[in-house]
């Protein structure tokens, strides 16, 4: 297997990655970036992005992501497709190979792969994407205003995003497969008391209809132990929350992770426990998940990448 040397491995191409890659590359590390998986993260499934500072008329999210990288391209960061498939962190330089064939020795490494929504797996669910299937409120919610939505999932981001979105739509449904809701208590109560939400336990989601985007969902209800009930129900949004994976499996060896896989760090820092091993974004963010905090927090884990290689003479 073929060996390259490098002071700063960025792996992946998110806001965080290319946060990152644009800091790195102004402050000479030279870095190497894989793009991973998702050349340019989850912003390129979703339509518009109006809440990215700088942009007053909102801007396609494959547009922002094209250009950050010819941002980051401009300061000389070499960005190349490729996926980072196994990590040894015991020591350094630390060695992550790409595509099973090619390892890189780097003496900082920036994790910023990201996290994965989750989807129930119905074939609707892609063939509605981007036309009124989204895994995110936040980003989508703005399009559904004095519309009809309903989201799936009975946990604190599900709940969260129907409170949010019924703060825009007319109507929001919660499609929640258990007879409870597992969200927080209070979270439980806001919901259940939102003029707006109507919550639809024991249901499950098995298809989308519609001619040019998301008109309904069929629901089936469960009736006891072996009865149901299927029916339709007209919405223009269907919204997942049904949880997210965090990319960060060929980590988890050498880094602490939370019981749902996101990598923790040093409190208010992209530090994890080895240090010149920086998590940016997504990856370590189970909490505001959004482009510019992961932008941020890839500006810090460069930072640190740079007083790191400053403190121990390796650049
Ligand atoms: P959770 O894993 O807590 O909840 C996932 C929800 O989706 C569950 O209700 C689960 O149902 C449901 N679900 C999973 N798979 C399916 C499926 N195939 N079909 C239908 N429903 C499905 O994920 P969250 O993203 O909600 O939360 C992750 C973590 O982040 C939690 O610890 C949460 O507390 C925390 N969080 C905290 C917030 C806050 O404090 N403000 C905000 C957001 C998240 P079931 O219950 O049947 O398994």
């Amino acid at each position: 297997m073929s060996t390259e040397k490098v002071k700063c491995l960025i792996i992946g191409s998110g806001p965080a990655g290319y946060t990152a890659a644009i800091y790195t590359g102004r402050a000479n590390l030279f870095p190497v970036l894989y793009e991973g998986i998702q050349p340019g993260g989850q912003l390129t499934i979703t339509t518009e992005v109006e809440n990215f500072p700088g942009y007053p008329e909102g801007i396609g999210g494959v547009q922002l992501m094209e250009d950050l990288r010819k941002q980051a391209e401009r300061f000389g960061v070499e960005i190349r497709s490729g996926i980072a498939t196994a990590a040894d962190l015991s020591k350094r330089p630390y060695r992550i190979t790409i595509d099973d064939e090619k390892v890189i020795e780097a003496e900082t490494i920036i994790i910023s792969t990201g996290a994965t929504a989750k989807y129930l797996g119905l074939a609707d669910e892609q063939k509605y994407a981007g036309m009124g299937v989204s895994a995110c409120a936040t980003c989508d919610g703005f399009f559904y205003r004095k519309k009809t939505v309903a989201v799936v999932g009975g946990g604190d981001t599900a709940c969260e995003e129907a409170i949010y979105l019924a703060g825009l739509a007319k109507q929001v449904y919660l499609i929640v497969r258990k007879p409870f809701l597992r969200a927080s208590k209070i979270m439980q109560e806001r919901v259940m008391n939102h003029p707006n939400i109507q919550v639809l336990f024991e249901h499950n989601a098995t298809g989308l209809y519609g001619e040019n985007g998301v008109e309904g969902v069929h629901l089936v209800k469960r009736l006891g132990e072996s009865n149901e009930e299927r029916y339709d129900v007209a919405i223009d949004g269907f919204f997942l929350a049904i949880g997210h994976k965090p990319n960060s499996d060929i980590f988890k060896e050498y880094l602490d992770t939370d019981e749902t896989g996101y990598i923790l760090t040093e409190e208010n820092t992209p530090c994890t426990k080895v240090p010149g091993v920086f998590a940016a974004g997504d990856v370590a963010d189970p909490h505001y998940r959004q482009a510019i905090t992961a932008a941020g927090s890839g500006c810090k884990a460069a930072i640190e990448a740079e007083r790191y290689l400053s403190a121990n003479n390796l650049l």
